[in-house]
């Protein structure tokens, strides 16, 4: 476990805290107009990209430079500064103070350098509470100190075993982190797909990857698969491409059994355990065989749009993307008659 400290005057910024992944939704950018807590208390993650200045725009950077970056395709820009923000739940921090007049957000702090340390006014961090973004602390990488105190470095269990997430909220919304992590996954089954049309199980899938894929993959006879692997879940034969489970501890992806064959696909392993063993639904009012009305499932208004900022974002950081024809689907990203969710490109 850590505590995280003021460089300046070492006050305790942090209750006790253990290390998690940076979820796959940390960087969506819009959603769901109310939006929880990004993590869960008393855990933190850790920002591996640069995200202080100086800000370069892309015809300022060289393509050696960007691809030590680990970027393939162009971009805006990139934040050239300290990578290793710090993610925190707000309720586990202690010692700060908002500095009112940087509280910029439509409703009140939209991410701006916001947050001080109490003990000697430094600007330590981000509290970000506004609407359509994640409620979040980032602490600034050169800010802040990491203290090892006693304490279990992870949380309890082995951390596989993760609730089902549903896709759609109570509201009628799609589920945010569906979004995202589909969006994300989106870009490496379009790098494993070789630009040949996949066939997607019906159902989940395909409304959530299929439609986008069949907008960017050539029609015709599909030449791979796409399907679930995981743990408890390893279906003969396998499929081309298999969406797997992300660590949410590590953020490494679940990898298939030796020669089980698939090119595995993390996802967000709430959202992968909700595909992989959908909740049976429960009825309470209606005999065996009529629960079909009782309730009735529920839909979201509209057709799921996988997050195109993620995606685009993913591809750019695949070195597959330099491949012509990836290179021209991520183009295509760029272009608004080509948006995988808008109605312009629609079958
Ligand atoms: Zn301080």
């Amino acid at each position: 476990m850590a505590v995280f400290a003021c460089a300046g005057c070492g006050t305790e910024l942090t209750v006790p805290v253990a290390e998690v992944a940076l979820p796959p939704h940390a960087h969506r950018q819009g959603g769901h107009r109310y939006l929880p807590p990004l993590l869960e208390p008393g855990t933190f993650a850790v920002d591996p990209e640069p995200s202080e200045p100086p800000w370069r725009p892309w015809a300022e950077i060289t393509v050696a430079e960007a691809v030590a970056r680990g970027v393939y395709a162009p971009v805006d820009g990139l934040w050239c500064g300290s990578g290793g923000a710090v993610l925190l739940a707000p309720g586990d921090t202690r010692g700060t103070v908002l500095i009112p007049e940087r509280c910029d957000g439509c409703c009140a702090a939209a991410g701006s350098p916001n947050l001080a340390c109490e003990g000697c006014g430094r600007t330590v961090g981000a509290r970000i509470d506004d609407c359509y973004q994640w409620q979040a602390v980032w602490l600034h990488p050169r800010a802040v100190w990491r203290l090892p105190v006693e304490g279990p470095a992870r949380p309890a269990g082995d951390g596989w075993a993760v609730p089902p997430l549903p896709p759609v909220e109570p509201d009628g919304w799609w589920n945010d982190r569906w979004t995202a992590t589909v969006g994300a996954a989106l870009a490496e089954v379009l790098a494993a797909s070789g630009g040949e049309p996949v066939a997607v199980p019906p159902g989940l899938l395909t409304e959530t990857f299929g439609r986008t894929l069949r907008r960017l993959l050539p029609a015709g006879a599909p030449a791979r698969t796409l399907g679930l692997a995981g743990p408890g879940l390893t279906p003969a034969p396998a499929p081309d491409i298999a969406l797997v489970p992300r660590h949410p501890w590590t953020g490494a992806a679940w990898q298939p059994p030796a020669g089980h064959g698939a090119v595995p696909v993390p996802l967000d392993a709430a959202v992968w355990t909700y595909l992989a063993f959908p909740p049976a639904r429960r009825t309470t009012r209606l005999p065996a065989g009529e629960e079909r009305d009782d309730p009735l499932p529920l839909r979201p208004g509209w057709l799921f749009e996988p997050d195109r900022y993620l995606l685009s974002h993913r591809l750019a950081r695949l070195p597959a993307v330099r491949q012509p024809w990836l290179h021209a689907i991520y183009d295509r990203l760029g272009n608004r008659r080509h948006h995988p969710g808008t109605s312009e490109d629609s079958p």
